[in-house]
């Protein structure tokens, strides 16, 4: 079936990769630990050099382990092929070296996961790739220079979560000649289509969400077909490349992927609605509630959101924080995200955003993961947290 576009999402999840040439007659393709792939005649040796896609060629181009995994991937979106990175970083930084060169300018949304920030500030600098930062929601058009390359986008925005319009923000940059680059972690193809809504390059962390575990770090990354073969190119010469154990891991998690974000995103608005209404919450930064930055942008072209969104407390200072965090039974504190499991993280904005500063104003704000637990039981444990944090800054 693996290129049925008639199939809805979560049937095409289920099927795609699964081609019987790499499942050989079971369910999932097993996991090739490969570096040497032999040929038997110099006639097979030299028909895989002149066509490295016909089939096992050398460990760093993939074995059926992969090549299931990227052709899963591409169906979601869909995409004419896709690329795995060892991370999330890793498909950032691989995208922006792939298309960018020396003496180019890339405009950057300030709302930008903050490694993706430290790698333009310092690696692309230090190549001769100078990024402006511009505010989530403005109009770029006045940032674009005749040399702008790249524009590179998140949305919802990491930690503040304003949703941005991507067909606009892509008719600019078209116009002007840039590309529009998007780090589409956050809800994944399944909720979605960044191709479709004019990126042409598209990134994710399969870490979070695809692999849904907490026990792998992988990226990916594709793009449009008039992109992908100069792509693709630029990917092979940086040697970049995927564990198969690892992308086993990712493959597993896509199958049941549609299933885990429903949930999560049940969930995480059935908390973030609890939250809305406590007291010490001066708001909820989650793009499915009514009234948050880009709530409308969201709902016309998004089709869910995932369990990741951030709470503003109206008071206290982020040392009361060990009140809240320190004593809760479910949430636990970590870096990463999209897991089966709560986890819970204090972040400061503060010194890192320069075009669109966070207000210095109210008390801390604090991301929240929503796993796959009852959500009874998390905003039980959230009400018992928030009110040893009441105790604690009166
Ligand atoms: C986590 C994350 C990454 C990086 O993924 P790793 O696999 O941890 O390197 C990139 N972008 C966003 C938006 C993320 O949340």
């Amino acid at each position: 079936m693996s290129n049925d576009e008639n199939f809805a999402p979560a049937t095409r999840l289920i099927h795609a990769g699964r081609r019987p040439e790499w499942t050989h007659g079971v369910v999932n393709p097993p996991v090739y630990h490969a570096s040497t792939c032999i040929f038997d005649t110099l006639a097979e040796m030299d028909a895989r050099v002149r066509d490295p896609s016909s089939g096992l060629y050398y460990g760093r181009r993939g074995t059926p382990t992969q090549w299931a995994l990227e052709e899963a991937l591409t169906q979601m979106e869909p995409a004419p092929a896709a690329k795995l990175f060892p991370s999330g970083l890793a498909a950032v930084a691989g995208a922006l070296l792939a298309v960018l060169k020396c003496g180019d300018h890339l405009l950057m949304v300030d709302s930008v996961y903050e490694p993706t920030r430290t790698l333009c500030d310092r690696r692309l600098k230090a190549l001769g790739i100078e990024t402006t930062y511009y505010a989530p929601g403005a109009d770029i058009a006045p940032l674009l220079r005749p040399n702008t390359r790249a524009v590179f986008t998140e949305s919802p925005g990491s930690l503040t979560f304003e949703v941005q319009d991507i067909p606009a923000l892509a008719e600019a940059a078209h116009k002007a000649g840039a590309l529009v680059l998007m780090d589409n972690t956050w809800a994944t193809s399944l909720y979605f289509k960044a191709l479709p809504h004019g990126v042409d390059v598209m990134v994710q962390a399969l870490t979070k969400y695809v692999v849904g575990h907490s026990d792998a770090l992988l990226g990916a990354a594709t793009t449009t077909p008039e992109l992908w073969k100069d792509f693709a190119a630029a990917v092979h010469n940086f040697g970049y490349c995927a564990a198969p154990d690892d992308a086993m891991l990712a493959l597993r998690g896509l199958r049941t992927l549609d299933v885990r974000l429903a949930r999560h995103h049940a969930n995480g608005f059935a908390v973030a609605r609890w939250l809305e209404g406590h007291p010490e919450v001066a708001r909820v930064l989650h793009p499915a509630l009514p009234g948050a930055p880009g709530h409308a942008l969201w709902q016309r072209d998004f089709s869910g959101a995932s369990g990741l969104f951030a709470m503003q407390l109206r008071r206290g200072e982020r040392a009361d924080l060990a009140a809240l965090v320190d004593g809760l039974k479910l949430f636990k504190m970590g870096f990463s995200w999209g897991g089966y499991e709560s986890l819970i993280l204090p972040v400061r904005l503060a010194g890192i955003r320069t075009a669109d500063p966070w207000p210095d104003e109210g008390g801390p704000l604090v991301r929240l993961h929503i796993g796959l637990e009852d959500p009874a039981d998390l905003i039980a444990d959230l009400d018992a947290g928030l009110q040893r944090y009441s105790a604690a800054v009166t």
